[in-house]
């Protein structure tokens, strides 16, 4: 059996995302309920995580040309009581089994999800429960699956104490995982339609690269955890020179600093979209920045690059800036021959001087965003 899994899990790798996730600059998430207001509140982001497992709610969300993604995970369940259609209770062959024989607690246990157990992706049975759950999923219409807490426990004593073999026999559960999203990505896009996987390890980790489409890097800048922006602008370079232009999903949560959140949203924004990442705020800036969700700035036609105090990065329809954390400065860009720049923070159209230049001061810690419309 062993043999079998190893060759399908190194088979299973599938190369292009589908055409709208690639072409995707911002997405959101959506974890109440999904009521006709919530859904017509979603109209212009090319997709929302977190829908419901209902054919209805979905093809609501599809008239309006949202697209939709469930959320799961495959790291913890309760350990009593209904979970994604299973009942942990009623298999004792999913759970995670420490070195003195104990079911392991989720790391959130003692947290938000309290007598939660961890399960094992190298246990054959929850393997099969997995990918049955994802046919469940696709049945019902999702474009995708955003599966959470991607950070498996790497032990499991399962075939020592008699509660499970493992897929996967003497490797730890890292493997065991990647293997699942594999079989995950493959399940997910099985009728030949591609379906989107995005991972949440918390920070985008290099095992599970090439298994899915993207990995959130979660509480980015912004953060509930935090009443400043923690991510100061020294770790914000080192995730661009880890990560940059790979499909990192860039997770920001705003309105938790004394920053006016108008701001926040604009600097993380800025910095997620310069650094070739998709960026979210799961509607935490919708009251104070929601043109964020419908512009289309197209692909990047320059790297990022620093000059007069301003980081910016040039795309097809527009320009992304922000000066530095201790010090402002000025972005001068060429305009677009026909088109006029608008500085989108302010709304603000900018003339371009005798040398089609366009001049726009930015203040320490601030980012803004100058588009090219059409006259
Ligand atoms: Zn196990």
């Amino acid at each position: 059996m062993t043999g079998i899994l190893t060759a399908l899990c190194a088979a299973a790798v599938l190369a292009q995302p589908p055409a709208w996730f690639a072409e995707a600059e911002v997405c959101s998430g959506w974890y109440r309920q999904w009521t006709d207001e919530a859904i017509a509140d979603m109209r212009g982001l090319p997709f929302v995580i977190g829908v419901p497992p209902d054919a209805l709610v979905i093809a609501k969300a599809h008239e309006q040309g949202t697209r939709v993604l469930a959320y799961v995970t495959f790291y913890q369940m309760p350990a009593v009581g209904e979970y994604q259609r299973a009942n942990l209770a009623e298999h004792r062959d999913w759970n995670v089994i420490g070195a003195d024989g104990s079911e392991t607690d989720s790391v959130f246990a003692s947290t938000e999800n309290p007598g939660w157990k961890a399960v094992c992706p190298n246990s054959p049975a929850f393997r099969d429960f997995a990918l049955e759950h994802v046919r469940y999923l696709v049945s019902q219409g999702v474009d995708g699956l955003f599966i959470d807490n991607a950070h498996p426990s790497a032990l499991c004593e399962g075939p020592k104490y008699g509660r499970h073999e493992h897929l996967y026999a003497g490797e730890d559960n890292i493997r065991a995982y990647r293997c699942l999203l594999e079989e995950i990505q493959a399940e997910l896009s099985a009728d030949g339609k591609r379906r989107a996987l995005i991972v949440n390890p918390g920070e985008p980790r290099p095992e599970w690269a090439g298994a899915c489409d993207s990995q959130m890097l979660e509480s980015y800048i912004c953060t509930w955890a935090s009443k400043t922006r923690w991510h100061d602008e020294g770790r914000i370079l080192a995730f661009q020179k880890s990560w940059g232009d790979t499909p990192v999903l860039a997770l920001s949560y705003i309105g938790h600093t004394a920053n006016p959140p108008r701001e926040d949203a604009f600097w993380c924004y800025a910095w997620a979209r310069m650094s070739g990442f998709l960026w979210a705020d799961w509607f935490t800036a919708k009251d104070t920045a929601r043109e964020l969700y419908t512009l289309r700035l197209g692909r990047p036609v320059s790297e990022m690059s620093l000059k007069d105090g301003v980081y910016s990065r040039r795309f097809e329809k527009g320009v992304v800036a922000a000066a530095g954390e201790s010090e402002g400065g000025t972005l001068k860009v060429a305009a677009a021959e026909g088109k006029r720049a608008v500085d989108v923070f302010s709304g603000r159209g900018l003339e371009p001087d005798a040398g089609g230049v366009v001049t726009l001061a930015i203040e320490k810690g601030r980012a803004r965003v100058v588009v090219f419309v059409d006259e």
